[in-house]
């Protein structure tokens, strides 16, 4: 069968030299007679994968020294307890929510101290990312935390809030690596690998230095992040294989230019998309144009029989998963790094015939 062009959310597409690498290699790993799923995650080979993921991460995102990269596990839905385990040292965090991520990590927050929801979007669906109020903001809290991109609703973070003294915490989950970004300007950040570097089941987490060691005491073993920092992301068996494919895909990144080249790529596909829907009679996008995610686009037709013709005919014609989340409804078209340009530009013919063949 051929393949598909994929608009799920996550797990999302692979690029396919990735792919075409990963299967030439399995069987037998570059002279290790055996497949990265088989060896240990102690020899050398894996040293070897691991610390490279590594170094391509950090060129990639310009780490500085003074930021540990931890590949952990349970995905981004594990971090949202993590971070208060680890930062809530006087029990109490600021969080903006734009979303059903934001809600699930300030229901973890809450199990373990106070959350101040410092701005909300909830009133219109999460379709915008709320304005903040720096007198709302408390120079207390042990941690700010936002969603950057709501992968979701569509939306996105374009200008980040200054928190002074209180670090800055974001879920990256569904834009790492989109556009560049300062890392700096966060003490810690997370993304689950399936929306944009490679399989579910490792989670890169960025965080500066001087916030280690702050676990509270009864924090379990293997989720206190000084325990990872301090053994390499090797205290446990880690996600070997997803390490292996994410850096792979790191490696293709910078083949492709790095972060900066994909980002022009990625506003180049989602100006396609817009734009399309700005001037279509049929359909529209859900999000205010100035919150507009690069990466997950809902859009919508007034009809909802309609929606789920188009959503068959689409699936039908090799564009899958584009059914919306069901609290937006219609559709959504997740448009990662691995998503070529030549796919964005095909749903939008696809979508213009269906306009035209059901005026
Ligand atoms: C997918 C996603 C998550 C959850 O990731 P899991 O790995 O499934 O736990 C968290 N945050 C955002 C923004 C996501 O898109």
């Amino acid at each position: 069968m051929e393949r598909v062009y994929n608009f799920s959310a996550g797990p999302s597409m692979l690029p396919y030299e990735v792919l075409e690498q990963a299967g030439k290699e399995i069987l037998n790993y570059n002279g290790s007679g055996m497949s990265v799923m088989e060896m240990s995650h102690r020899s050398k080979w894996f040293d070897d994968i691991i610390k490279e993921a590594e170094a391509d991460i950090r060129e990639l995102m310009h780490i500085p020294e003074n930021y540990k990269v931890m590949f952990l596990q349970g995905g981004g839905s594990t971090q949202f307890a993590m971070i208060p385990l680890n930062l809530m040292t006087k029990g109490k965090c600021d969080l903006v929510n734009t979303g059903q991520w934001s809600k699930k990590a300030m229901q973890e927050a809450k199990k373990f101290g106070t959350v101040n929801v410092v701005a909300s979007s909830e009133d219109k669906v999460f379709n915008y990312i709320p304005a903040l109020d720096s007198s709302k903001f408390d120079p207390d809290a042990d941690y700010f935390y936002i969603t950057y991109n709501n992968t979701i609703y569509g939306t996105r973070y374009t200008t980040l809030p200054d928190t002074g003294n209180v670090p800055l915490v974001a879920d990256l989950s569904s834009m790492i690596m989109s556009e560049e970004i300062d890392i700096t300007k966060f003490g810690l950040a997370f993304a689950g690998a399936q929306k944009n570097i490679g399989p579910a089941g490792v989670t890169v987490v960025i965080m500066r230095e001087d916030l280690l060691g702050k676990a509270k005491e009864n924090c379990p073993t293997m989720l206190d992040y000084k325990i990872h920092a301090d053994a390499g992301s090797l205290y446990n068996t880690p996600p070997c294989y997803s390490i292996y494919i994410a850096g792979l895909v790191f490696k293709w990144l910078k083949k492709m230019g790095g972060v900066a080249a994909m980002q022009k790529v990625n506003e180049e596909k989602a100006a396609i998309l817009y734009d399309f829907l700005d001037n279509s009679m049929m359909f529209r996008g859900t999000v205010v144009p100035k919150d507009r995610s690069l990466m997950n686009v809902p859009f919508v037709t007034d009809d909802d029989e309609l929606n789920a013709k188009f959503i068959k005919e689409a699936t039908a014609a090799g564009f899958v998963n584009l059914k919306g989340h069901r609290t937006v409804g219609g559709m959504r078209a997740s448009i990662y790094n691995a998503m070529p340009v030549e796919g964005v530009k095909a749903l939008v013919e696809f979508m213009k015939k269906f306009e035209t063949e059901n005026k």
